[in-house]
Order: C-alpha cells, then sequence, then structure tokens
C-alpha cells in the first residue's frame, strides 16, 4: 500500500497540471460550476500531495494507519479523476471555448489512460480512475450530438477497451512477476536452509553452526555463559568399517537424537564432519556446564540399537565456556578442541575441561615438533644400541636400537620426551625410516649370529607401504631379513588389528622376527600372542625392578617363562639392574636379558667393540659396559 505513495513528486506534478487546467477553465469561462470544479480540484490536488510527502518524511506513521491510509488514498484518486473529467464535461458543454476544451478534454483523456496504466497493479483502481476521467466526456459528447463530438464519443469509448484490456494484461504480468520472485526468494531461502543442515542427521552442519553460534552470542543474557561442548565418537570408525555406512549413519542420527533430548530447547546442535558433534548451551554457572557434560556422557555411553545390532560406540567430551576460556568464539572453539584431544588421549569416554596447562602442552609440543623435524636434517640424533645377553651363556645375541637426541641447547633428550611427540605429529614416519636404516646398516657390520632389534610405533604401521620400506632399507644396508627384529607393543592390536596381521604376515614372510615389548603392561588378552608370529616376548621392566616387585610378579613372569618354552618363543626380562634380578629371572625361566646390569646403551662403534671383545674371548660373561 506504502508505493501508492511513494512518488510524491509525481504526484505533485499531476496535481500542477491538474489545477492549472481546472483554474484555468473557471477564470476563462467564469461559470459558478467550472469555479466549483476548479476550487474541488484544488483542494483534493493539495491534500494528496500534503499527504504523500508526510508519509515519505515519515514511514513510520504509513504503516501504522496502513488500512486507513489506503481508503483515503482510493477515495482521493477515484474524487480527482472525476473532477478531471468533470471539468472536461462541464467546459465542453459550455461550448464555444473550443482551445479550453481541447486544454481540459485532452489532460482528462492523457490522465486517465496515463493512470490506468501506472496503477495498473490495481486493475480496479485503475479501471475506476480511467472510467471517471472519460465518462463525464462521454456523456457530454453524446448529450450535445454533432458529427465532431459523436466521433469523440467513439474514440473515448474505443480507448477505454483499449486501456482496459492494456491494464488487464500488465497487470497479469506483473502479477507473474511477482510470484516468479517469491517462488525464486523461497528457494534462496531453502538452499540456504539445506547449506546449513547436515543430511545425515538433520542437525546444523560447519557453516550453520558458525551461524548460529554468532546468532545465539548475540542473545547470551548477561551474567550467563555459553558452554561449547565438543564430542567424538570413540569406536565410530569401526562400527563404519565393521557393520557398514548405513550403519554408521544410523549410529550418527542417533546420537544427533540423544543429544537433542537432552540438551536444552535453546541449545545449538550440530554435527562438526565425521563423527565429531558440537552443542552449544547457554549456562548459568560452571556447575550447570559440568552437569549437562556428564549427562551427555552418561547418555551417550548406553549402547545404540540399530536394525537389531547393539553398538556400544561412546564418546570423548572437550568442553570450554565463553567467556572463562576465551574472548569470543573462535577461541573458545579452540579450547574446546584442545579439551577434547586430551579427553581423547586419556581413553575412552572421557570428559575434559579447558585448562590453561593444555595450551602450554600444547605449545612445548609444537616447539618439540619443530625441533624434532629440523633435528633430523642437522644430525642431531643418534642410534644407541643395548646389548640383549643369552642368560644362560653369556653371549650378546641382540642389540636393541633406542634412539638419541643431543639437542644443543637442552642436552640428551630421552626418547619418552620426543617419540610421543613425534607420534602425535606423524614426525615418527620420517624419523622411523631414518632409525631403521641406520640400524640395519650399523647391523650389517656386526657377526651374523648378531641381529639387530628395531622399536616400531603403530603409526608407523599404518603408514602406507610401511613393510616395503622396512624391506628396502635393510636391502639397502645388506642386512640379511632374519637378523632384523621388530618390537611392537600390545598397544597395536586394540585396533586394527587387520591392517597389523597383513603387515607383520607380510614381512614375516620374508624372514623378519617380531618381539612383543613391554609385555605385562598393556591390555592382557593372550589371544594375539597366538595369532601373530611372535619369535618372542619381552616381559616389561616393572616386573623386574618396579616398587611392587615380589612373589606376584615372579609368578607372573614363571607363567609367561612356561608359555614362552610351550610356544618356542624366547623370553626377554627386561631392566635387569643387579646380579639378584638376573638370577631371578634365569631362574623364573627366561632366557635372554637386557638391561644396565649388563650394559646400558652405547654408540654404534662401541656396541661393535663388545662384540669383537666377545669374539676374542677377552670377555665372557656378565656385566659389559656399566
Ligand atoms: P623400550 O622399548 O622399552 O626400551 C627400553 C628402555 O628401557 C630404554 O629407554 C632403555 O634405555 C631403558 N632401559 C634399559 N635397561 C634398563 C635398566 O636396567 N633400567 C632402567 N631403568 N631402564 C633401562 P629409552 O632409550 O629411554 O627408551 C624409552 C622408550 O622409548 C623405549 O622403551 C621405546 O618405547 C621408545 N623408543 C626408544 N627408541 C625408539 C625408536 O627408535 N623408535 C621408537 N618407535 N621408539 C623408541
Ligand atoms: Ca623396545
Ligand atoms: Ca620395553
Amino acid at each position: 500500500m506504502v508505493s501508492l505513495y511513494t512518488q510524491p513528486t509525481s504526484l505533485a506534478n499531476g496535481a500542477l497540471a491538474g489545477i492549472a487546467t481546472a483554474s484555468t477553465a473557471a477564470l476563462v469561462t467564469r461559470q459558478p460550476s467550472l469555479i466549483w470544479c476548479a476550487a474541488a480540484v484544488i483542494l483534493v490536488a493539495v491534500s494528496r500531495v500534503v499527504v504523500a510527502f508526510w508519509l515519505a518524511r515519515d514511514q513510520g506513521v504509513a504503516r501504522r494507519d496502513e488500512h486507513l491510509l489506503e481508503l483515503a488514498f482510493e477515495i482521493g484518486a477515484l474524487t480527482y479523476a472525476f473532477l478531471v473529467g468533470l471539468t472536461a464535461g462541464l467546459t465542453l458543454a459550455v461550448g464555444d471555448v473550443s482551445h479550453l476544451s481541447l486544454l481540459t478534454t485532452s489532460y482528462a483523456l492523457v490522465y486517465g489512460v496515463g493512470i490506468a496504466a501506472r496503477n495498473a497493479g490495481r486493475p480496479t483502481m485503475a479501471i475506476g480512475q480511467l472510467l471517471l476521467s472519460s465518462l463525464p466526456i462521454l456523456a457530454v459528447s453524446l448529450a450535445l450530438g454533432g458529427p465532431g463530438l459523436y466521433v469523440l464519443a467513439g474514440i473515448v469509448v474505443f480507448m477505454i477497451f483499449g486501456m482496459i484490456s492494456i491494464t488487464f494484461n500488465v497487470f497479469h504480468v506483473l502479477r507473474e512477476q511477482i510470484i516468479a520472485a517469491d517462488t525464486s526468494a523461497k528457494m534462496a531461502d531453502q538452499m540456504r536452509d539445506q547449506a546449513r543442515t547436515d543430511v545425515v542427521t538433520g542437525l546444523l552442519n560447519r557453516a550453520g553452526l558458525n551461524h548460529e553460534l554468532v546468532e545465539q552470542l548475540m542473545r547470551l543474557p548477561a551474567g550467563c555463559k555459553l558452554a561449547l561442548f565438543w564430542l567424538d565418537l570413540d569406536r565410530f570408525k569401526e562400527v563404519n568399517d565393521t557393520l557398514g555406512h548405513a550403519i554408521g549413519d544410523g549410529v550418527l542420527a542417533e546420537v544427533a537424537h540423544r543429544l537433542a533430548d537432552i540438551a536444552p530447547d535453546s541449545a545449538t546442535i550440530a554435527r562438526f564432519g565425521g563423527d565429531e558433534f558440537i552443542a552449544a548451551c547457554v549456562v548459568q554457572d560452571r556447575g550447570e556446564c559440568e552437569q549437562l557434560a556428564s549427562a551427555i556422557i552418561g547418555d551417550l555411553s548406553r549402547p545404540f540399537r540399530i536394525d537389531g545390532n547393539r553398538i556400544g560406540c561412546g564418546a570423548s567430551m572437550g568442553v570450554a565456556l565463553l567467556p572463562d576460556d576465551g574472548p569470543d568464539i573462535e577461541t573458545v572453539m579452540q579450547s574446546a578442541d584442545l579439551a577434547l584431544y586430551h579427553a581423547k588421549v586419556g581413553g575412552r569416554n572421557q570428559l575434559r575441561f579447558f585448562d590453561p596447562a593444555m595450551t602450554r602442552d600444547l605449545v612445548r609440543k609444537k616447539e618439540i615438533e619443530t625441533e624434532l623435524r629440523a633435528a633430523i636434517r642437522k644430525d642431531e640424533l643418534s642410534i644407541f644400541f643395548q646389548p640383549i645377553v643369552d642368560l644362560k651363556t653369556g653371549k650378546i645375541r641382540t642389540f636393541e636400537a633406542l634412539v638419541r637426541w643431543f639437542h644443543p641447547e637442552k642436552g640428551e633428550l630421552r626418547p619418552d620426551e620426543f617419540i610421543p611427540v613425534a607420534e602425535e605429529t606423524g614426525v615418527i614416519i620420517t624419523l622411523g625410516n631414518w632409525i631403521t636404516a641406520q640400524a640395519a646398516k650399523a647391523a650389517a657390520q656386526w657377526p651374523d649370529d648378531v641381529t639387530v632389534a628395531v622399536n616400531l610405533s603403530p603409526i608407523q604401521i599404518r603408514a602406507p607401504g610401511a613393510a616395503l620400506g622396512i624391506l628396502n632399507a635393510i636391502r639397502d644396508a645388506g642386512l640379511p631379513p632374519h637378523r632384523l627384529e621388530l618390537e611392537v607393543t600390545e598397544s597395536l592390536f586394540i585396533e586394527d588389528s587387520e591392517h597389523t596381521a597383513r603387515f607383520m604376515e607380510e614381512l614375516a614372510g620374508h624372514g623378519v622376527r617380531f618381539a612383543l615389548d613391554d609385555f605385562g603392561t598393556g591390555y592382557s588378552s593372550l589371544g594375539y600372542i597366538n595369532q601373530f608370529p611372535f619369535k618372542k616376548i619381552k616381559v616389561d621392566r616393572s616386573f623386574v625392578s618396579g616398587p611392587n616387585i615380589g612373589k606376584k610378579s615372579d609368578a607372573i613372569i614363571r607363567a609367561v617363562a612356561e608359555m614362552g618354552s610351550t610356544l618356542e618363543m624366547e623370553i626377554v626380562a627386561e631392566g635387569l639392574e643387579t646380579i639378584e634380578q638376573v638370577e631371578a629371572v634365569r631362574n623364573a625361566g627366561c632366557t635372554l636379558g637386557q638391561g644396565y646390569y649388563f650394559s646400558r646403551a652405547v654408540p654404534d662403534f662401541l656396541a661393535a667393540m663388545l662384540l669383537a671383545q666377545e669374539r676374542d674371548g677377552r670377555e665372557t660373561t656378565a656385566r659389559l659396559v656399566g
């Protein structure tokens, strides 16, 4: 409606023309009817222009009394059209002033035609105005008669029908365009919604989340906090791989369902790619946030029932609060992500709240990562070798390769400090290849019956082409495969055992041997000992020299040693520091020993020297390098 008034200037132009025409007719003829007519034209035209200008300045008013204004506009427009037509009709009726008749008639007809086009969007108004401005002319022409006026009457009739048809045409075109515009606006809305929605769960996706979080933050009531819960399903990959994607999608949808149930109605919930979900809720305080967090994690630890399968998936969660853990959404997201990372490292079904120390850890890790990459290039790393000794003969049977980092500022760094970082960042793949190559080169110089043991991390094994890389390294060094032993830990078997099996079988097929490292610290499932081609089990040093050393650990070593002899595996006792420990494990049935009692890890030239001494028969038993 307001659009009717939106062109006050064109309204004023029309009004001026109308006033000029009617006033001229009144002044020249001095006919009372035309004087009244002119007065009425002036009154109506001026009031319409005033209202239009007033509305143009103050849009608020227009909206408040829309109906009233619409009615006023219609009455004003129709009255004005009629007055214009009437002026023309009356001038024609006066009869003797032909130039005035020309003026008022042409103005009335032009006005009627023009207005019918202008108001085609509202055909009743347009046709009403057209008729009111032209019918008086038609009526007077027919009444007075004569050839000129009959022709005029005919033209007016044709004009009226023509304009009515044009008005309707324009109206239809306009209406179709409006409908089309409306549809495309709706489609744009729909497409925007789709672009922000995750298809599998119907939750928001990453884009939708970003948008919604900004909105939620703007609505955050004073004194409240925005809690961000970042979830990651623990065993989703396994579910997907073993049960298929349809079941995987079912799990995701069920997670979405449970989250929506447990989170407050006002919460924003999104799936953040893969198996990660984010819920953002307004909370009063930390206490409420903690309650909600444990409720969510508890709810997701319940098994899912999908297509008759009972699936225990579980989730880990990182939580951060705005403004406590970051002033803006981006920072709080980073905090929650970091907390989630710590939760994952802590094991399954864990929940961690962000702590500033996490950032410090991250910074330190980043530092180590960068330095480690540089260290490999700058040759700051070396491989040391620690002998593994035959407990019967005292002879060295194997050297375990242990990496050392001589940092120019920090001094000697233990592998425990940097291997985990190398694993987390993937540097272990480069580093591991380098270690294997170095160890194989050194071992190629030793007598044929001495083997070299290299520690392998699960990440290395998972890398594509891992087995081939190892085979290439020993071939380049000229070391026969049976002289390489790979030490792996039990942690390897909890995930992706199929891939591990393929890796081990491929290498074992070439003659490479495997040792199970740190036995007894892991997941205590004995199944895989039989399932995988192990030649050796290394009993963790905590059974030999730990604080809980005693009868119990002695019994365990005995049991393992017995199992070893049945399965024809060698049993290594790690961490032997005293002669008493050496005797104890030997009596328990261990066949091999490793530890400071025999020697620490030494550089390659010393390892070669130890072997040479041994061969010379100068040093036959026990302690080598203290
Ligand atoms: P691990 O495989 O169990 O290696 C044995 C660790 O025990 C070595 O520590 C060794 O120095 C230490 N050790 C040997 N004898 C004794 C003893 O009598 N008493 C005590 N208290 N400790 C003894 P290191 O060299 O610090 O290595 C620690 C861990 O770092 C290794 O444990 C291994 O898991 C990892 N690691 C070392 N080198 C490599 C490597 O080249 N690659 C990979 N992936 N991991 C490595
Ligand atoms: Ca080891
Ligand atoms: Ca070990």
